[in-house]
């Protein structure tokens, strides 16, 4: 994508609150206005959900930042990981977790008449942005909407999210967020 576009919506997908300050930020200097989508049925257990949905709304309040919040759907997330239980992190086991959000980002956006999506998921350093742009890009032509490729780590873009998560005192999980993820870290 090159130049500025002109007050156009996009879906942001959000990840977390943490993950998604600066693509908010980055898309509006873009010219773009962002919808927030939080969509993760990735997350175990229901409170930890409910804790990042808070600070999601937080971020988005003082952002002045639509925001859509999907109902807690685990069911969703254990569906599609039958078999991929106990691969590791980094593995198929995370590019299923990332079809399921786009699937349904992507199918979202043509559903509210948006013609382009993208996702915070590439403000992490432990995402596998190859593996989420090729995801993006098949909904993409599937549903025949724009994916914006953008990585957002990129030119201090996962320091500036960091600090904008901090100076808004905003939850900060120590995990990514499925069950496996959380049972790692503890
Ligand atoms: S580690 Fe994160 S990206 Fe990978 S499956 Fe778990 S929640 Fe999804």
């Amino acid at each position: 994508m090159s130049g500025k576009e002109s007050n156009k919506k996009i879906l942001l997908h959000t990840c977390c609150a943490i993950c998604s300050g600066h693509p908010i930020k980055f898309l509006r200097g873009l010219g773009y206005e962002p919808v927030a989508y939080f969509f993760n049925p990735n997350i175990y257990p229901e409170s930890e959900y409910l804790k990042r949905v808070e600070a999601q709304k937080k971020l988005c309040e003082t952002l002045n930042c639509e925001l859509i919040i999907e109902d807690y759907q685990p069911e969703l997330y254990r569906g599609i990981m039958k078999g991929f239980e106990n691969h590791p992190e980094g593995s198929e086991r995370c590019n299923r977790c990332f079809e399921l959000r786009l699937l349904r980002t992507a199918q979202k956006a043509k559903e509210l008449e948006i013609e382009a999506y993208t996702t915070s998921l590439s403000s992490s350093p432990h995402k596998n942005f190859k593996a989420i742009r090729a995801i993006g890009n098949f909904f993409s032509d599937y549903f025949k909407i724009n994916f914006m490729d953008f990585d957002f780590k990129k030119q201090n873009g996962f320091l500036h999210t960091i600090k904008l998560a901090d100076e808004l005192k905003l939850y900060r999980q120590n995990y990514c967020g499925c069950e496996n993820s959380m049972r790692v870290k503890s």
